[in-house]
């Protein structure tokens, strides 16, 4: 069963704002803002983000700490066997 590095802890990412280039830190998986209408975030961008939302990607939200900027980003889940080679 694929899972999610950055839910798991496997792995960190981070993400260059397309905004002002400042860093974004991951604000967790979409559901919850998703759950949890954030009027910071553009309807747009978090609805095309939910729909990459499948067996093979898990969708993160980044935010800028600078501008508050957010995108959406899939992240591909891997196979935990994979990571023990
Ligand atoms: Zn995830
Ligand atoms: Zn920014």
């Amino acid at each position: 069963m694929p899972v999610c590095p950055l839910c798991n802890s496997l792995a960190k990412m981070k993400k260059a704002c397309p905004v002002c280039g400042g860093t974004m830190s991951d604000e967790g998986v979409i559901q919850d803002f998703y759950d949890n209408y954030s009027p910071y975030l553009d309807m747009n961008i978090y609805e095309d983000g939910y729909r990459c939302h499948d067996e093979k990607n898990c969708v993160h939200v980044f935010s800028c700490r600078h501008c508050r900027a957010g995108v959406s980003v899939a992240v591909c889940r891997i196979d935990e066997n994979d990571l023990e080679d």
